[in-house]
């Protein structure tokens, strides 16, 4: 009696055929099977250069007043970031303290309107 087989690495689960398991693989261990795949961008760490000047802009937009749109001015800054991921740094308490950080130290941003302002970070790291 045959015994092969394709067996799901995840729950055990036994397939006769690899694309029956592939279906599995998708339709039940989804995030498993895409990182299986490959690593997404969004993933990658975070550098403290890319983290200041994020911070740095929010800082800005908030003494602004932009509080809304904050994600949608940001994404720009980093292409190779989804929207996602901003949004995971700014759970971070590291991110917060960054961000009163500049919000308490610069209180000139308040009237600083240019939007090219990160050039000041584009030295090399
Ligand atoms: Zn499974």
């Amino acid at each position: 009696m045959a015994t092969a087989g394709f067996i799901c690495k995840f729950c055990s689960k036994w397939f006769k055929t690899k694309r029956g398991l592939g279906v599995h693989k998708q339709s039940q261990h989804l995030a498993e099977y895409e990182n299986e795949i490959e690593v997404p961008k969004a993933k990658t760490r975070w550098t403290h250069e890319e983290l200041d000047i994020m911070a740095m802009h929010e800082a800005q937009l908030i003494s602004q007043g932009k509080t809304t749109e904050i994600n949608t001015e940001l994404l720009p800054l980093f292409p190779s970031r989804t929207r996602e991921a901003i949004k995971g740094q700014q759970r971070l308490q590291k991110y917060k303290d960054l961000i009163a950080e500049y919000t308490v130290s610069n209180p000139m941003f308040a009237s600083l309107t240019d939007p090219t302002v990160a050039c000041f970070f584009e030295e090399d790291p």
